[in-house]
């Protein structure tokens, strides 16, 4: 089978065709286990923290990829609801050890032996995958295959930070950063507090644009100060600056939320212009979103379905997965792209 496979560790500013083009053998599914025909797979920031090191696959080579929708071609006889032919969907949890005290409180997003899809495991840039038959779910009809894949990662990832926000309902929310993510929280967030104003935080000028377009309040670039305090801010960058920027900008008693799995080193120094009674002082709260669980992954979905969420998507073959990623880290963003596979 035809895969986009990463070989080495490497930085993006050197060598701009990280993931190799590869006829691999095709995986064979445990008992336990489906076989996927890979139908799409989104593209998301976190692979370029794979690629660059700084949540480094636990072995290589490796196939990335972990918004998966693909089509049930084979199932162990002990892979569970799922039967031949239905469409399901992977995301970022592979799995998890289902014994610990985080597994056992429904927190298995922090469970130590967390493993994730297409770090930990093979994932979706490829024409076939395989996934425990517990850690696949269902795809809504309403959705494409297209739609339905950055909904799995970027749509539930989202949707815990908004969770652990703690918003209600006509608070002011910010958004710092507008890219796959930020747009499906916006959408969400419409959705679930409809008396609530978004502003968005984006140093593109197309990406403010667009925020307006789904119905920010307000959209500036991350230096500009939004025409009120803000109760809550999601901050979905991979840099320090807009951190330091964001809690300055929140309200006492304020909550800003890191929805990033590793920040980059480039801007560090900014951390130390952080001033205690401007940026810390009156309350405000620090928190970091980690990982996915399986009823982020379901809920999400439901929700999703119900508004309905529809991502702006664009698409790019598996062959082209290397231009999407470095689209993403010059950030030619606009929605969300995925990887369509022949
Ligand atoms: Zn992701
Ligand atoms: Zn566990």
């Amino acid at each position: 089978m035809k895969a986009m496979v990463m070989t080495k560790i490497c930085d993006l500013r050197e060598n701009i065709i990280p993931l190799e083009l590869r006829d691999v053998p095709k995986p064979r599914p445990a008992e336990n286990e489906l076989l996927l025909k890979v139908l799409t797979c989104g593209v998301c920031h976190t692979e370029l923290d794979e690629i660059e090191g700084r949540t480094p696959p636990a072995r290589l080579p490796v196939i990335l990829g972990h918004q998966v929708v693909g089509r049930v071609e084979q199932a162990g006889g002990k892979a569970g609801q799922f039967k031949v032919g239905d469409r399901v969907g992977v995301a970022w949890i592979y799995s998890a050890c289902g014994r610990c005290k985080f597994c056992r409180s429904g927190r298995e997003n922090l469970c130590p032996d967390f493993r994730a899809t297409g770090r930990d495991a093979d994932g979706g840039y490829a024409d076939y995958m395989t996934v425990r038959g517990d850690f696949a779910y269902p795809i809504p009809k309403i959705f494409s295959d297209a739609e339905a894949a950055p909904l799995l990662c970027a749509g539930a990832i989202g949707f815990r930070s908004l969770c652990l926000a703690g918003l209600q309902d006509g608070q002011n929310l910010g958004l710092a950063g507008f890219g796959a993510s930020g747009h499906l929280v916006l959408l969400l967030a419409k959705h679930k507090f409809p008396r609530t104003r978004i502003y968005v935080f984006a140093r593109a000028p197309e990406e403010r644009e667009f925020a307006r377009e789904l119905g920010a309040a307000w959209a500036g670039d991350s230096n500009e100060m939004p025409p009120l305090k803000l109760d809550c801010i999601i901050d979905t960058t991979p840099v320090w600056k807009p951190v330091v920027e964001a809690l300055e900008r929140l309200d006492s008693g304020g909550r800003l939320v890191i929805n990033t799995i590793r920040k980059e080193d480039i801007d560090k120094d900014y951390l130390l212009k952080l001033d205690y009674p401007a940026h810390l002082w009156m309350e405000k709260e620090i928190k970091s979103v980690a990982n996915v669980s399986r009823s982020d992954v379901v809920e999400f979905l439901r929700l999703a379905a119900e508004i309905p969420i529809r991502p702006e998507i664009e698409e790019y073959p598996l062959e082209k997965a290397n231009q999407a990623l470095m689209e993403i880290k010059e950030r030619k963003i606009r929605g969300a792209k995925v990887l369509r596979l022949s």
